[in-house]
């Protein structure tokens, strides 16, 4: 069960989510405020709420570990209008029996920090948990520092992680296994046929989810940051907003976290690692591809295998089109990567680059321009024409694939300030109402879209635990 918290504070709430759940927003806005507040700190159920906290283990950095949910519970799910089921969790309602020394707490600012990060992916049109509310608990937690603390609902297509499956094949009963197998099967791939060969279909399914989910994540820029086994979901969705940022300049060896030593997460290191999560799953589930152990090693290493491939084709896909491009022709990788290498040559911004290269007349001289990017352009102007399909379609396919805003490290930084040093919610507002479009190309907020001087200090995140 939740622990009470002393005196919650609604701070944020997504109306646009909850209509979208069959909740009715109306039903919160109109009424009482610590109601509402009491409802999302976990000190009042909902009706029919079945509270509990799931086991999971996980490999993080590459070690095995035995988890749990240490400072979430799980409050149920709920049937939308649309026939789809969601869990809604809250997490830092307090202890559970996984939280080991941990206060099963959370901060305001790291959930705040999910909450805009989720609603700019979820606007991005990539797959990810949302943030139905975050409210202040009244109470402090102490960290390096002391915080006020907050409770965030977050909302899940499932928790089902690919530590879930590790846990059960830790717990070595097949019966078991089975059991979240099936259940898994029938909550996300419900078309596939059951029999002998349906665990290794689901395997490649949940591969193929992956493959699609990494390739967007590489087309916005973003880094993870904690890709362990645990923070991987079955469902395909983008799970635990920990030390996540986007990148500003181009690098593909680009780390954010502080944890992060060695740069295992590192942006163009995350389809490899995706790649050896998947090989946990696919170890994890194992006894249940085929009673015949080589057999089941060989049907795994293919989905494996196939991995790297379907990841490349998704991911240059996505490429073509942030370059406008509809046709395949055998010369699109390398124009991409001559792209790529230019900008990180030029430390280019990596979002800005793509802006300007959808809105920007590329065959006139731009600013800063350097010789080697002006040919480049020329290179794809010269490839932009053989397109068959007609030139305003491309234009137009470019401004739905590059996104003019993503949020700054920066901006994303100066409104959790605000927010939990002054109570000010009005850049969090501002700047949540901005990520929300991120396709606008025709508003002009260069607050919003500046890249960081180069001599900024590199950015820096914390898992926020
Ligand atoms: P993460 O790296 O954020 O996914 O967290 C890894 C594990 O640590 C999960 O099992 C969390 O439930 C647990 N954990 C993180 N923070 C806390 C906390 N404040 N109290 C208890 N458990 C926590
Ligand atoms: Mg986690």
């Amino acid at each position: 069960m939740p622990t009470a918290v002393r005196e919650p504070r609604l701070v944020v709430f997504n109306e646009a989510l909850a209509r979208r759940l069959g909740l009715d927003p109306e039903s919160f806005t109109k009424a009482e405020a610590t109601e509402v507040a009491a409802l999302f700190a976990g000190n009042r159920l909902p009706e029919s709420a079945e509270p509990l906290a799931q086991a999971y283990a996980g490999h993080q950095f590459g070690r095995f570990t035995v988890l749990g949910d240490g400072r979430a519970i799980l409050l149920g799910e709920q049937r939308a209008p649309d026939g789809r089921l969601w869990d809604i969790q809250l997490k830092g309602p307090g202890r559970t029996p996984y939280s080991r020394g941990g206060d099963g707490r959370a901060a305001l600012g790291p959930m705040l920090r999910e909450y805009v990060i989720s609603e700019a992916m979820h606007a991005l049109g990539i797959p990810t948990t949302r943030s139905l509310a975050v409210v202040a608990t009244g109470e402090p937690v102490f960290r390096e520092q002391t915080l006020p603390g907050a409770v965030l609902t977050r909302v899940a297509a499932s928790h089902l992680r690919v530590g879930t499956f590790e846990f059960a094949a830790a717990v070595g009963d097949r019966d078991v296994l089975r059991s979240l197998f099936d259940y898994a099967a029938a909550r996300h791939d419900p078309g596939l046929e059951p029999g002998p060969d349906q665990p290794l279909a689901w395997l490649l399914a949940v591969a193929e989810r992956q493959a699609s989910l990494l390739a967007m994540w590489l087309g916005v820029g973003f880094v993870h940051g904690v890709m362990n086994t645990d923070n991987m979901a079955i469902s395909g969705e983008t799970i635990d907003y920990g030390p996540c940022a986007f990148l500003d300049a181009y690098s593909p060896g680009m780390v954010f976290s502080s944890i992060d030593h060695q740069g295992r997460y590192a942006f163009a290191n995350q389809p490899r690692i995706a790649q050896w999560n998947l090989a946990r799953l696919a170890e994890a589930v194992l006894p249940l591809l085929d009673a015949d152990e080589a057999r089941a090693v060989e049907k795994a290493n293919e989905v494996l295998e196939r991995f790297p491939t379907r990841f490349r084709e998704h991911w240059l896909a996505g490429m073509r089109a942030k370059l406008g491009l509809a046709d395949e022709e055998p010369g699109d990788a390398a124009l991409v990567d001559a792209l790529l290498e230019d900008m990180q040559s030029r430390q280019a911004d990596f979002t800005n680059t793509f802006r300007d290269l959808t809105v920007k007349d590329p065959s006139t001289q731009w600013d800063g321009d350097t010789e080697e990017f002006r040919s480049w352009r020329l290179r794809w102007m010269e490839r932009r024409s053989r397109e068959r399909g007609p030139a305003a379609t491309s234009q137009e396919r470019m401004r739905r694939s590059n996104p003019a805003y993503i949020p700054r490290n920066a901006r994303v930084e100066e409104a959790l300030e605000a927010a939990t040093k002054d109570g000010d919610l009005e850049p969090f507002g501002k700047l949540l109402d901005v990520v929300r479009n991120p396709y606008d190309h025709a508003r002009d907020l260069p607050r919003y879209s500046a890249a960081p001087s180069p001599e900024a200090p590199r950015y820096r995140t914390f898992c926020g635990t």
